[in-house]
């Protein structure tokens, strides 16, 4: 056993596994019959210790496959609850397994977890199982998400379990190594609020706190602290989906990290056409997570959270709401300014005029008429150039005038037009993984067994800013004939 750890570079520590035990369930594993790893993330196996030639092969394809328990893991199933879809309800890993937390070489925590892993006590109904081109779309999509430097879950590893799943159709089985700052949700407090003992949901706030914030810590109140900073690192999450076009699709308050990542890439897609009322999710029919509603539906989650520590915010009920009150008051103005930010660096500005809030307005109502492609719009800007999908826009009146305020307002400042060039090349990504192309590399990978689209995929998004001759191929927004993309949850 000390022979695998020193191969394979586990350094596990299971410090949520030392938790009360109604936060969790120790679980045994539930073998596949002919695992094999798909895809292996090779840079991130070596930022977490990790040997990638040991766990491509047969010994990563029983570990990651949940055929085998690594050393010094102790697999469990975590307990949570949330809203989906404003409805209140219990839930859990009810197809996943904590493996453990692999301290890496930089001394950072990391959860591994492994997705498809079959049925937990969570479960209730579902096969506990997942589908390979879920699986693998969700290794794209956060991958992606990284390379534009956005905080996110990652992925490790796909594996193949050699196994059919049963949906509409029956699907190639897969399991996904997800890897994370933590799994401790919103609705991970929700239930403990609901559940557990005053102490126990002290207990996981001083976990979290000690895991994610230990600022707050040291401060006159902690858990105010604490809250104060899961606001505040969700408005700026937020503000970055917003700014380069990114629908979560389903965000539950069990799908809402407390570390402030992206998780659980179920129905999410990037946006072409800008445009506030995009869904693509086939089952948020009343655009409850639309692109545009996704700041306030943050906010409501966030007040559920606040909600939860309540009992710990203050001893006095009502003084207790007031500084959950004051504190959830305040995530307008943040998520306004991280936005405004990021939109003024999208746009070449490097101070701050009164008019740019107007100005950025005006710019989105115009892609917005034109059906302008997000993406493609900054990109023009930046190379004052033309780009697929924003010629209707650019052609008109309007743009030209709104054009040339921008220049005005770009005048204002003290740098030149070519730094504020290289600061739009900076901010402004190249590509981000299109819904048609995320298809096409599913299917080469799903139906015909070739990984070799999505690779390629993998490569260009991974380092979005660079801004190489093959990223142009990426460029194009889809067909009007599979404009009306649709993701499906279920995955
Ligand atoms: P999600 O929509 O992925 O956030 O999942 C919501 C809840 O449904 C979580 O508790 C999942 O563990 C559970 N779930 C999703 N898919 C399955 C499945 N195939 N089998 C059992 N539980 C599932
Ligand atoms: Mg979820």
């Amino acid at each position: 056993m000390t022979e695998e750890k020193n191969t394979a570079g586990w350094n596990f520590d299971n410090s949520y596994a030392r938790l009360p035990e109604p936060f969790f369930t120790r679980m045994s594993l539930n073998p596949v019959r002919s695992p094999q790893v798909v895809l292996l993330n090779e840079p991130l196996a070596a930022s977490l210790g990790l040997n990638a030639k040991e766990l491509g092969g047969e010994y990563g394809a029983e570990v990651f496959a949940g055929n085998r328990v690594p050393e010094g893991a102790e697999p469990i199933a975590q307990a949570y609850a949330g809203h989906q879809f404003g409805h209140f309800t219990m839930l859990g890993d009810g197809r996943a397994l904590l493996l453990g937390e692999q301290i890496a070489p930089n001394g950072e925590r990391y959860d591994i977890q492994l997705k498809g892993s079959g049925k937990t006590p969570y479960s209730r109904r579902g096969d506990g199982r997942a589908a390979l081109g879920p699986m693998l779309r969700e290794f794209i999509i956060s991958e992606a998400m990284t390379g534009l430097g956005i905080p996110t879950t990652r992925s490790l590893a796909v594996t193949a379990t050699g196994e059919p799943i049963y949906r509409e159709t029956e699907l190639p089985g897969a399991v996904l190594t997800r890897v994370a700052a933590s799994h401790l949700r919103v609705g991970t407090f929700q239930y403990a609020a609901q559940w557990c003992t005053a102490d126990e949901l002290r207990t996981l706030a001083d976990y979290a706190i000690g895991r994610h914030y230990p600022e707050a810590a040291s401060a006159d109140n902690p858990y105010r602290a604490f809250l104060d900073a899961v606001i505040k690192r969700q408005a700026e999450l937020i503000a970055r989906w917003q700014l380069v076009g990114f629908i979560h699709g389903v965000m539950n308050t069990d799908n809402m990290a407390i570390s402030g990542e992206t998780i659980d890439y179920g129905p999410c897609a990037f946006m072409d056409a800008y445009d506030p009322a995009t869904v693509f999710s086939s089952i948020d029919t009343g655009g409850r997570y639309a692109f545009g509603n996704q700041p306030h539906i943050a906010q409501w989650n966030l007040a559920r959270f606040a909600e939860t520590l309540l009992p710990l915010l203050h001893e006095v009920e009502e003084q207790a709401v007031k500084l959950a009150e004051t504190a959830i008051s305040k995530f307008a103005d943040l998520y306004r300014n991280f936005w405004l930010a990021g939109m003024r660096a999208k746009l070449g500005m490097f101070n701050k005029e009164p008019e740019d809030e107007a100005l950025i307005h005006d710019l989105l109502g115009l892609m917005q008429v034109h059906k302008a492609d997000y993406t493609n719009t900054f990109l023009a800007l930046t190379f004052d150039d033309t780009r697929p999908g924003v010629s209707a826009l650019v052609e008109t009146a309007a743009f030209g005038r709104w054009r040339e305020q921008w220049q005005t307002r770009l005048g204002k400042q003290s740098e030149d037009w070519e730094a504020s060039k290289a600061l739009m090349r900076q901010k402004n990504p190249a590509l981000i993984p299109r819904n048609h192309q995320v298809e096409e590399a599913l299917d080469a990978a799903v139906n015909h067994g070739d990984l070799r689209v999505m690779e390629s995929l993998h490569t260009a998004v991974a380092d979005p800013f660079a801004h190489s001759p093959e990223q142009m191929t990426y460029a194009s927004p889809a067909p009007p004939s599979a404009c009306q993309y649709q993701t499906f949850c279920g995955t």
